[in-house]
């Protein structure tokens, strides 16, 4: 019998591949998506028909648990969160009570209603923070530096929680930065491509940045959502770090989207804008995924010149289309 799964954030990067690799897998796939003035369905629209989409929202138990009930799912992903640092500081109250307490909500209410279904939250290498070690992996201590980071501590622990309190099958995915042409606009790579397609096609004239300095570990999405399936298949929960094992500056990743636009001199199009810097910041970020290449078999295949490749691709023919 085909499985069923239960997709939180499904409107978002992550959650709309995830959907395409359940669908291409034969799972009904469910998701959850909160009421908008605007739906925000461009990530799914190709995928619309085939999705079963059940009202609700992480600051809602109610509507998670009517969720549960409507689905049954035997794989829960839970992907919806306020996911961007930058906006945690400014919102912390409304991301702890979506990313952190959200978690609970979930968790409780699977506890309820399906406590056999598998589990997947989606942490994050900004646990990490304040890096104690580089690489980092599954028992590196954590240092959260914004408020997102504190919010996905807490929702993190609490799932080690649940799996040990009621053994339920619940894994952490502490996931490095990945993107895709799905990233919001507001992250960096986003902003620095779809800035760059506007300055090649003659539409903008410079972009604004922050700090170039910090390092990040930048993989592709479609690979990531992989990895989160593979971490349900296994008999046993666990937590793993996915991440490429490399780590670069933001100043690179500008420097490669000027260059694959056709731009060299790229420092006379940034401009630097003390807005953009964080109150905190977290300066590297690398992985060390040795444990999921082991146990899941995973590997991350794109690599930073490729990746920047296809992302200024796809803005350049959007922006210039
Ligand atoms: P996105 O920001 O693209 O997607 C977030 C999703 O969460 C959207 O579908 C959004 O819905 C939904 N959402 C936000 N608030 C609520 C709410 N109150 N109730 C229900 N749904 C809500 O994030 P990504 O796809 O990039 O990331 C997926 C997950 O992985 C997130 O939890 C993120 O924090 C985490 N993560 C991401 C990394 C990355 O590099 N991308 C790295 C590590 C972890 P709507 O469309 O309505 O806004
Ligand atoms: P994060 O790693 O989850 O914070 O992902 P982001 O893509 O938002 O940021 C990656 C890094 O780029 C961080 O160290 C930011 O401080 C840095 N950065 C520099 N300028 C900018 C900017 O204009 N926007 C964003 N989003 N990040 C920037």
């Amino acid at each position: 019998m085909a499985k069923t799964a239960l997709v939180t954030g499904t409107t978002g990067q992550d959650g709309s591949f995830l959907s395409e690799l359940l669908l291409s897998k034969g799972y009904e796939v469910c998701g959850l998506v909160r009421r908008l003035s605007s739906p925000n369905i461009t990530n799914i629209q190709h995928v619309m028909k085939d999705l079963r989409l059940l009202d609700g929202d992480m600051t809602d138990q109610t509507s998670m648990i009517t969720a549960l009930k409507e689905s049954r799912p035997d794989e829960i992903y839970n992907l919806a969160a306020q996911s961007f640092v930058a906006t945690s500081f400014r919102q912390p109250v409304l991301t702890a009570d979506v990313n952190g307490l959200g978690a609970v909500r979930l968790l409780e209410a699977a506890k309820e209603v399906v406590p056999d279904a598998r589990i997947y939250q989606a942490s994050t290498s900004e646990l990490f923070g304040l890096v104690r070690e580089t690489p980092q992996n599954e028992n590196t201590p954590f240092h959260p530096r914004s408020p997102y980071g504190v919010s996905k501590l807490f929702a993190y622990w609490a799932c080690v929680n649940y799996r040990e309190a009621y053994e339920m099958h619940v894994s952490n995915g502490i996931l490095y930065n990945h993107e895709s042409s799905r990233r919001g606009l507001e992250f960096l790579t986003r902003k620095v491509t779809d800035g760059v397609a506007r300055i090649a096609k003659g539409k903008a004239t410079h972009i604004e940045l922050g700090n170039l300095d910090p390092k990040r570990d930048w993989g592709y999405a479609p690979e990531y959502v992989d990895a989160m399936w593979r971490m349900l298949q296994q008999p046993k929960p666990d937590d793993y770090v996915i991440g490429t094992g490399e780590s670069h500056t933001v100043r690179e990743f500008v420097e490669l989207a000027f260059r694959e636009a056709g731009i060299e001199k790229w420092d006379k199009y940034v401009r630097t804008d003390p807005k953009h810097f964080r109150p905190a910041e977290v300066q590297t970020l690398c992985a060390d995924p040795s444990k999921a290449r082991n146990v899941l078999g995973w590997r991350a295949k794109t690599r930073l010149p490729e990746l920047v490749k296809i992302m200024v691709k796809a803005d350049l023919e959007r922006v210039g289309g």
